[in-house]
């Protein structure tokens, strides 16, 4: 009978899938990680609701099986949740290991009554968001989740080491469009390095045009596919470009490459 003085822990998150609550997470469980999985058809939804009524969500795209979650809230109120999506109940980690299973990452956040200022990361590259981390090679089985800064809606991206395949990338203006360029070819913005400046611009004038006639340029920001507000904003942030060296396009849409014409 006691408990009914005990006061009842109010809920920092609730999570819900597809509008069914899947776990919630109180003050006095943190560090916690909650692990609930679901099956779900495609077009499925991952909700956030906090303490103060603030929702994130994540629309989980065109994938469907058992959706398995891992989401994690910290101390300091960060709540990071990644997914692994298989056609079993039972989680099988290796099956993401092996590239049998596709993973998705979402956007760390902030649950109400953190101290971070989260406004430091609007217009930020993916390392800064914690999409990516350094040192750290994100699977290619991996698709990202972001939230855009403007607004709030979900997106889903395939990010990929430009680096490893010993390439540089240019966004569209449109921002629709993502081109890679081998880095055999002269003013390709090679993974962590400054291109020579006339190289450079030399290349961007001799690249196409996308398929929506707009052209391709090394500090084009990389956009949200709702409202085209910068989500990388490099032209803000120009030095963020030569650390992101993880290129970026939309699930559902073709990464384009640079093929020199050799006369
Ligand atoms: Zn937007």
């Amino acid at each position: 009978m006691f408990n009914l003085f005990k006061k009842k822990e109010t809920s920092l998150l609730t999570v819900l899938v597809n509008g069914e609550e899947v776990c919630s997470i109180t003050k006095g469980e943190l560090p916690v990680e909650k692990s609930p999985s679901m099956k779900c058809e495609a077009g499925c939804a991952i909700e956030f609701i906090d303490s103060e009524g603030h929702k994130t969500l994540h629309d989980l795209g065109n994938n469907s099986g058992w959706f398995h979650f891992s989401v994690r809230v910290h101390p300091n109120l960060a709540c990071q949740t990644d997914c692994v999506i298989t056609d079993s109940k039972q989680f099988d980690e290796n099956a993401f290991k092996q590239g049998k299973a596709v993973g998705i990452r979402m956007q760390p956040f902030f649950l109400s009554g953190s101290s971070t200022d989260t406004s430091i990361f609007v217009g930020r590259g993916l390392f800064k968001r914690g999409l990516h981390f350094s040192g750290t090679v994100t699977p290619g089985n991996t698709i990202l989740s972001c939230i855009c800064d403007s607004c709030h809606k979900s997106f889903l991206i395939q990010s990929y080491h430009a680096g490893f395949s010993n390439s540089g990338y240019f966004y569209s203006s449109s921002g629709k469009y993502t081109i890679t360029v081998s880095d055999q070819i002269e003013g390709s913005p090679a993974a962590l390095s400054d291109p020579n400046k006339d190289a450079l611009s030399k290349l961007e004038g001799e690249l196409p045009k996308a398929p929506d006639g707009s052209v391709f340029n090394y500090l084009n920001p990389f956009r949200c596919p709702h409202c085209n507000a910068p989500f990388i904003d490099f032209e803000k942030y120009p030095e963020d470009r030569s650390g992101e060296y993880y290129g970026n396009y939309f699930v559902g849409s073709e990464l384009l490459s640079y093929e020199p014409i050799h006369s």
